[in-house]
């Protein structure tokens, strides 16, 4: 693997690919800078070996142009916080504002460009584009492992303009490596938990883990389409009516290749979608009449915890229920703890990132567990074996 390991940066100017889409609130307030501390070791790495540092990312979801609220010039000071020195800005990511900033940048300063996607050449991948970007360093380094599955300009086309001077960086080293141990070096027990809304997001990575899992465990929303596949009441929670075929194909391949399927076997249902909504257990098959299901229930915790706690491999995509409401988040709480004490006790736990890296965040657990993917549909494709474009364009 070709990493920055390998190369002095000294007297270079690094550019590098970070995912810095960090959550901002109102006032502009970066509610979690995980991906910004994610990035620190390549860029810290970089600055040591007496390198200069020109980071380019995107922030949310602007519509091709300039948009106020998704300025990464709100981020400066935090990352300045974060490295400890002043960040220059250059409030376009080409041009010649950009590029003579660049240039004049010494050994050890940091230079962070406006959002890429200010431009939509970058999420065409445009080639121009992502040539009038190669010109502002001497390296490329991607560390955007939150993108890798995308063949943007800036994530996969610049790399060919950078044919014997392309790296990828630690955190991108490091989720490969993780994915890696997990899909094709998992000690055994092997167990995979399987939550989120829909069933159909995450169709062709169950199929795939069908062939290396002793234990797979649904439970959230999807279970539900489970349920009603089978033959059960599920009152009005979320169902995928398409896919009752598929979920009970699911289940007959499981059977057929040994794995130890794990549906929930009870919820905690509500009245309402809401925090406020009244609340009850029920057996899954049989969820009254104008209830739904939004967490799993006391036996389905007992039941799950049991097979994660002897679990030596793990890997973790998707909560147990709305864990974004204190009153359905218990499941996806309880589990949390299993993979914590399973991890404690000498397995390896991967949380897909996404709903899953968040839950685990807001119960306080991300340091009890093996490894937090930064990448929640990257990883997916990753595990679902696709090649990711950001990995392919360094590797070729
Ligand atoms: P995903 O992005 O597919 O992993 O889905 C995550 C979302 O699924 C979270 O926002 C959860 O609130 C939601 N979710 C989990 N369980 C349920 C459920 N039983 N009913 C509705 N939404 C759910």
């Amino acid at each position: 693997m070709k990493t920055i390991d390998q190369i002095s940066f000294a007297g270079k100017r690094a550019l590098i690919r970070v995912d810095f889409n960090v959550p901002l609130d109102k006032n502009y307030t970066i509610t979690d800078d995980n991906r910004m501390t994610a990035a620190l070791p390549t860029i810290k790495k970089i600055l040591k070996d007496g390198g200069a540092v020109i980071l380019m990312s995107h922030l949310g979801r602007p519509k091709g142009g300039p948009e106020e609220k998704y300025s990464l010039k709100h981020i400066v000071p935090h990352l300045a916080d974060l490295l400890g020195q002043q960040i220059e800005f250059a409030d376009d990511c080409i041009g010649e504002d950009a590029l003579a900033k660049s240039k004049a940048l010494g050994k050890g300063e940091v230079l962070l460009l406006e959002n890429l996607r200010f431009h939509k050449e970058e999420e065409q991948g445009d080639k121009d584009f992502a040539e009038k970007l190669s010109k502002l360093g001497d390296v490329y380094v991607n560390d955007a492992f939150g993108t890798a599955h995308r063949a943007h300009a800036s994530t996969a086309i610049i790399a060919q303009f950078f044919p014997n001077a392309k790296y990828f960086g630690y955190l991108m080293a490091g989720e490969l490596a993780n994915a890696e141990k997990v899909l094709n070096g998992a000690a055994k027990p092997f167990t995979a938990i399987m939550g989120g809304a829909k069933v159909s997001d995450k169709i062709e990575l169950i199929e795939k883990l069908l062939d290396k899992v002793d234990n797979l465990i649904i439970g959230g929303g999807m279970a539900y389409t489970f349920a009603k596949a089978q033959g059960g009441n599920i009152g009005k929670s979320l169902v995928e009516a398409d896919k009752l075929d598929l979920a009970l194909s699911l289940v007959r391949k499981a059977k057929e290749k040994g794995v130890n399927l794990l549906l929930p076997a009870d919820s905690i249902i509500a009245d309402n979608f809401s925090n406020d909504a009244n609340t009850d257990v029920a057996k899954n098959d049989n969820i009254k009449d104008g209830w739904m299901g939004l967490d799993i229930g006391p036996e389905s915790i007992a039941a799950f915890s049991k097979v994660v706690e002897e679990s030596k491999t793990i890997l973790w995509n998707g909560p147990m229920g709305v864990f974004e409401m204190e009153k359905f988040e218990s499941g996806t709480k309880a589990i949390a703890e299993a993979v914590v004490r399973a991890t404690e006790n000498g397995a390896f736990s991967l949380i897909g990132g996404g709903d899953s890296a968040a839950a685990v965040a807001k119960f306080n657990f991300t340091d009890d567990v093996s490894y937090v993917s930064t990448g929640g549909g990257a990883l997916l494709e990753y595990m679902e074996g696709k090649e990711l474009p950001g990995v392919k364009a360094i590797n070729d």
